[in-house]
């Protein structure tokens, strides 16, 4: 067997706190066959060659919720003024651009992902538009297929064509390294019986799926209330009169089965401690966004409570209407300028390891016997904490120093 050896100042394992003057052994096929302190590894392989890394070896990053279809709308949708301005703003520009039929944006945004080290990604889509983009670059994780609409016939006409949609457009995918799923967009504005359908066609086949939930004030005051500036906005905007549930919000989700393991509850800006706790016992993943929700609403998720309910979070960038760039390490960074308290290993972890277990994806996310992440340096002297460096150093070069997949074990391989 040929293996490559790297001897690095520092390596970030991803699920572990980093080890100073540390070696990795990968094989040809970019898995990892051991990683450990140098003066314990490179004696087991005596005589091979080993590259000196001056700077800081990590494993390929996972962006846990995107929408990599919206990408030209970067710079176009202004925030700040809160959700529902944002999202009709949104919608706005949407309808107006088109950015699923962008092909160049979302060509952009894929060799974006791939230069800052993004391995896997839970992006969520409408069109399937960036499906290509992302295969083609051995991108892998997850594309959660999503549905939306408050009339039952016919969103749930929708959930049981999604199948056919997919094998039109896409007869050659999924692929075992970027799997499919079908997703519920929202609490509010997918009929609760379009929830539970999609969800159990999901769970049904072992595959994961995902849903936006406690983002905002509004959306708890929908589906507790059955009123408040998100009804106002969506009966408006649809014409629709959906009845609302009128229950605690977190009894609701239980109710619809989103509150468990292999769903990713994406944002929960809004969620209170003993939800966070109802959460954790679900076993259900939980992925924020603080650079999206500082962009919209400018309010911060609820990071200590969320550790202190037991939760490991995942973290994702949401898409480029609401963020400025597809980078999940600026998003551990955004949480490092708020949350200073927190270690900074534990934050690169969210986007490693955290971000890996909450695809399913426990090939990726760490440097460990094994896992095939995708290795990468970046250069400098890390100095007492290399994942401090890391984050303060966001905008380095990440260069790769080793990356195998389009071959790999995949969570999932049957369509739905
Ligand atoms: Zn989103």
């Amino acid at each position: 067997m040929t293996v490559r050896i790297l001897h690095a100042d520092h390596v970030l394992p991803g699920d572990e706190p980093p080890i100073a003057d540390a070696a990795v052994v990968v094989d040809e096929g970019g898995t990892v066959v051991e990683v450990g302190r140098a003066a314990e590894v490179l004696p087991h392989h005596a005589g091979a060659e080993v590259e000196r890394v001056r700077g800081i070896v990590f494993p390929g990053l996972v962006n846990a919720h995107t929408h990599v279809e919206l990408s030209a709308m970067r710079g176009k949708v202004p925030g700040g003024r809160g959700f529902v301005a944002w999202v009709d703003a949104m919608l706005g520009v949407r309808f107006e651009h088109s950015p699923e039929d962008d092909a160049e944006a979302i060509e952009r945004a894929a060799d974006d992902l791939v230069r800052c080290a993004t391995v896997a990604v839970g992006d969520v889509t409408n069109s399937l538009a960036a499906v290509g983009a992302l295969s083609r670059r051995g991108i892998g994780g997850w594309a959660f297929h999503e549905v939306f609409g408050q009339d039952r016939e016919q969103v749930l006409r929708r959930v049981h064509g999604l199948h056919e949609e997919l094998a039109a457009r896409h007869p050659e995918w999924p692929t075992r390294d970027l799997a499919y799923a079908p997703a519920p967009h929202t609490l509010y504005t997918t009929h609760a019986d379009a929830v539970r359908a999609l969800v159990e066609s999901a769970l049904g086949r072992e595959l994961r799926t995902s849903i936006h939930l406690a983002e905002h004030a509004g959306e708890r005051r929908a589906i507790e209330h059955g009123d408040g500036p998100v009804v106002e906005w969506f009966e408006r905007r649809t014409k629709q009169k959906p009845a609302w549930p009128k229950a605690p919000l977190f009894d609701h989700a239980r109710d619809v089965g989103v509150l468990r393991p292999a769903v990713l509850l994406v944002h929960l800006t809004e969620a209170r401690s003993d939800e966070l706790a109802r959460i954790a016992e679900s076993g259900a993943s939980v992925v924020l966004c603080p650079r999206s929700n500082l962009y919209i609403e400018a309010k911060l998720p609820p990071l200590h409570a969320v550790m202190k309910a037991g939760i490991e979070p995942a973290l994702g960038t949401d898409s480029l209407a609401s963020n400025a760039s597809l980078d999940v390490l600026a998003e551990a960074r955004a949480l490092q300028e708020r949350f200073p308290t927190v270690p900074a290993w534990e934050l690169v972890r969210m986007a490693t390891w955290n971000g890996a277990r909450a695809l399913g994806r426990t090939d990726l996310g760490r440097i460990h016997a094994g896992a095939r992440p995708g290795i990468y340096a970046v250069q400098g002297d890390a100095g007492g904490d290399p994942a401090a460096f890391l984050l303060a150093n966001v905008r380095a070069p990440r260069e790769r120093l080793s990356h195998a997949f389009g071959r790999g074990r995949a969570a999932a391989e049957a369509p739905p």
